[in-house]
């Protein structure tokens, strides 16, 4: 009885020193509390102290725990790219030129996407640092570098964030473009993070589902995603989670954020489509239903496409994180594949290049080089 009593003691000092630790530590975060809770607890999408999705996901089904264990330690799957992914450098004199007639978009890794829309400069998710984590050297680390440094690029209009996880919120990334003067759109609750971080309010929108914001003459509209979020060990869904439309005067854009399938983007594509460009997450899904409910298959990217009613097909949230249990590049292959006997115009651009919307699209499958190369390690 004692040594249980010590146990509990000694767990209660951890949790205790944990919860120190994670208020101190600025990268995971400031907790959502004075008028950003009321207007979160306003929303129509706040139910029971937390934010929820339309269509809930799977429970977890018995033993999925312990399939995911097994995974992790026994699973085969070639996780990391065996030898380095191509970077494409970004010419000298890309940034300078900036066209109000185009669209233009450059991945630079996973789910940031620096965009030219209508004369603007737009940037989805920005997370250039090494790690996806709050403790840089643990966790994630990127596969690639990003084909421009921060410091190397033009001032960024807007910065596009759909939810708080590490992979899409990164704090030295958003420290650095705020000092630059971007303006952050982000889903309601996350501006705590930002202004924990020192950004100024003036620099925030914090928008909730269906509300938009203009920035010159591009609208910004935060639309439906089907995810969760959350930093740390007790914010699990504390603040909202978006997809991204963009109607500009001559072009229109959808980022789909992290999110399940569901009939949102039927719901999006009707109200806001036709896109010209849709920039749509395609890897780390599954095994299980409940994680695929919030983080769709590849298929079912396929099939979100198509819903939106969408033209080109721009696919992120691969190639840069080891953050799920396939072989590093099978989203890319199984969206091939799924595409196929579609009309759908996929195009699958190295990190680095260039893809301007109706213009065409030399696109490879460059991933196949990455495999048959030299072996990193
Ligand atoms: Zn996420
Ligand atoms: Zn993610």
């Amino acid at each position: 009885m004692k040594i249980l009593k010590i146990i509990v003691l000694l767990l209660l000092v951890l949790i205790g020193a944990l919860s120190a630790f994670m208020s101190f530590w600025p990268s995971f975060g400031a907790s959502v509390s004075g008028e950003r809770l009321k207007t979160a607890e306003a929303s129509s999408h706040f139910h029971d102290g937390k934010f929820a999705n339309t269509v809930p996901q799977a429970p977890y089904a018995v033993g999925q725990a312990w399939d995911l264990l097994k995974k992790q330690f026994g699973g085969n799957e070639q996780r990391v790219p065996p030898s380095p992914i191509p970077v494409t450098e970004i010419a000298d004199g890309f940034f300078e030129e900036l066209n109000r007639d185009v669209l233009r978009a450059v991945w630079l890794g996973h789910a940031s996407v620096y965009l030219e829309i209508d004369g603007l400069r737009l940037l989805t998710d920005p997370a250039l640092s090494d790690y996806a984590s709050p403790l840089q050297g643990i966790g994630p680390e990127r596969f690639h570098a990003s084909p421009v440094a921060l410091d190397n690029m033009p001032r960024i209009d807007a910065v596009l964030i759909s939810h708080d996880h590490y992979d899409h919120l990164d704090m030295a990334t958003v420290q650095h473009l705020a000092a630059k003067g971007s303006h952050f759109f982000v889903p309601l609750g996350a501006g705590a993070h930002l202004e924990k971080w020192g950004v100024a309010a003036a620099q925030v929108t914090e928008l909730e589902w269906g509300q938009s914001a203009e920035i010159g003459k591009l609208k910004i509209i935060s639309t439906e995603a089907r995810h969760y979020s959350g930093r740390g060990i007790f914010d699990h869904k504390d603040t909202f989670w978006t997809s991204w439309t963009m109607v500009g005067s001559k072009h229109r854009a959808f980022y789909s954020g992290d999110t399940g399938f569901s009939d949102h983007f039927a719901r999006i594509g009707n109200k806001y489509g036709p896109f010209d460009l849709n920039i749509i997450k395609i890897g780390a899904y599954g095994p299980g239903a409940s994680w695929t409910d919030i983080h769709m298959t590849a298929e079912d990217s396929v099939r979100a496409h198509l819903a939106l009613n969408a033209k080109r097909m721009f696919p992120v949230h691969w190639a840069t994180f080891n953050l799920a249990f396939h072989d590093w590049d099978e989203p890319i292959k199984r969206t091939m594949a799924a595409v196929k006997d579609t009309t759908i115009e996929l195009v699958t651009p190295r990190i680095g290049e260039v893809v301007t919307a109706g213009e065409t699209f030399q696109s490879t499958n460059w991933w196949e080089a990455v495999n048959a190369g030299p072996r990193k390690n």
